[in-house]
């Protein structure tokens, strides 16, 4: 299957209000450009440096999404162009994605990432650290960033009962932030949802799927 009938399918699948994120990690500009051509505009990517290269090299009216984990020290590269960051899980990466964001003149909308999966290696606030972060006077300092909503990643696992309770943990957490009035909240969105899991994810209310080997093939 080429890519663009990969990414005629996976569309056609998705609900209105389900926006499709094409993971586009370790692929050649080539195989994005295929992608491009059949008109998908958002890519996600979870290098700073490879989606840096990307975004230099390709037509300027795609927006890159970071869905990898953030180093502090690498937010300066991507602030000039960065869409929307999805994993965002401290303040002090929210600090300097404010200091940057001020720095080029930008707002620059994240999600923040909750940890929902039973693993170890899974990066994310937990619920009080959520709710902590978001009503210190830290967080409401920051006039350079909008937080749109929260990014999750359920265990790696063929349990679909356990994959369904995190995700809708996940929605519930987000419907638990959702009232709150900020400056810089705008909770609208939940990425959830991978290749292996994006229908399950639809099914307990993601908005924003992230795809990337059922698009470009495995890496
Ligand atoms: C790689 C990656 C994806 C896409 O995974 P696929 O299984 O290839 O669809 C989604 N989200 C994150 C955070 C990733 O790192």
């Amino acid at each position: 299957m080429s890519i663009a009938s990969n990414l005629n399918t996976i569309k056609a699948s998705l609900p209105e209000n389900v926006t499709l994120v094409a993971v586009s990690k370790t692929k050649p500009v080539s195989d994005l450009m295929e992608a491009y051509e059949s008109g998908q505009r958002i890519f996600g990517e979870n290098k700073i440096q490879e989606m840096t290269d990307k975004w230099e090299e390709m037509p300027k009216d795609i927006q890159w999404h970071m869905i990898g984990h953030v180093q502090t020290n690498k937010v300066k590269f991507m602030a000039p162009f960065v869409n929307l960051i999805h994993g965002v899980d401290s303040l002090k990466l929210l600090q300097e994605i404010n200091k940057q964001s001020l720095k080029n003149n930008r707002i620059i909308d994240c999600l923040l990432q909750i940890y929902i999966a039973e693993e170890e290696s899974k990066f994310g606030l937990d619920e009080n650290e959520l709710n902590e972060l978001l009503t210190s006077t830290e967080f409401k300092e920051l006039k350079n960033i909008r937080i749109l909503g929260l990014m999750g990643m359920a265990t790696f696992t063929e349990n679909q009962n356990q994959i369904k309770k995190e995700f809708t943990r996940l929605k519930s957490i987000f419907d638990s932030i959702q009232h709150r009035k900020d400056e810089q909240l705008q909770i609208s969105k939940i990425s959830m949802g991978m290749s292996g899991d994006y229908k399950l994810a639809i099914e307990c209310g993601s908005t924003m799927v992230r795809i990337g080997s059922s698009i470009f093939g495995g890496r």
